[in-house]
């Protein structure tokens, strides 16, 4: 089995009618692994993959729409299903929140926590990851996950604003999940904490990303405006982030 991403949840800032936020399950058919996990998310991971199968969980950023589903998750693990030393890797702010959420005794032993920040690197089973810092008001981590020993890549903007780009994560990315939470006719785009779906486009034109996914539309957001916007400025067909949706990483032929 190849590499591949299920959307757990795309929706932008807040959760729409049909989609959680931020969530992404990331497999390669050995490893699974769960990245980002908003509100909703952990009952949209349950339709793709049991708590007692994941090797790990990676949140990007301490912003309540990527990471609220922890201290419920720690509710399962720890009086439901008896899961200990779950690896949880994310940025310090993250750790801290989660402390001051479930009590310094409270993370271990359902979590092993280890803090990742700006170009860290981590081999989670068959799969590496890198990390890289984006342009957003908290710490956040984009990611790059690849077949341990080279394959397929797969990259993840998390949340960002123009000062980032996917290029960051390499020249060589098969499938990007780029946030396009704004439209450029909305905003000042050089002020954004977020990405215009122009920008995104562009920045995922630049950095010669193979096929692009546009994610973390708000519930306000007229999803294909952003998708329009976004392809137009890539000039090749875009695609937009759908719940419960599974996307193939296809290595470069
Ligand atoms: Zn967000
Ligand atoms: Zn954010």
């Amino acid at each position: 089995m190849g590499l591949t991403i299920t959307v757990l949840g795309c929706s932008g800032t807040w959760a729409s009618a049909d989609s959680g936020c931020s969530g992404y399950l990331v497999s390669d058919g050995t490893t699974k692994i769960w990245i980002d996990c908003g509100p909703g998310s952990l009952s949209a991971l349950q339709q793709h993959c049991s708590l007692e199968e994941l090797d790990a969980l990676v949140v990007s950023h301490s912003h309540p729409d990527h990471c609220m589903e922890l201290p419920v998750l720690r509710n399962a693990l720890k009086y439901g299903l008896h899961i200990e030393r779950l690896p949880l890797y994310a940025p310090r702010d993250v750790l801290r929140l989660l402390e001051l959420l479930v009590g310094s005794q409270g993370i271990a032993p359902s979590f092993t926590p280890r803090m990742i920040g700006d170009r860290s690197r981590v081999e989670i089973g068959t799969l590496a990851l890198s990390f890289s810092r984006t342009d957003h008001p908290v710490e956040t981590l984009a990611v790059r996950v690849e077949p341990v020993g080279g394959g397929p890549v797969l990259a993840y903007s998390a949340d960002t604003g123009p000062g980032w780009v996917p290029s960051r994560l390499g020249d060589d990315i098969d499938l990007a999940f780029i946030e396009a939470t704004l439209l450029a006719a909305e905003v000042q785009e050089a002020e954004a904490v977020h990405l215009t779906a122009r920008q995104a486009g562009a920045a995922a034109k630049e950095a010669g990303v193979r096929r692009l996914v546009i994610t973390h539309v708000p519930p306000t957001g007229d999803p294909e405006a952003h998708r329009l916007e976004a392809e137009e400025a890539f000039g090749a067909p875009v695609e937009l982030a759908r719940p419960h949706t599974t996307y193939e990483v296809d290595a470069t032929p």
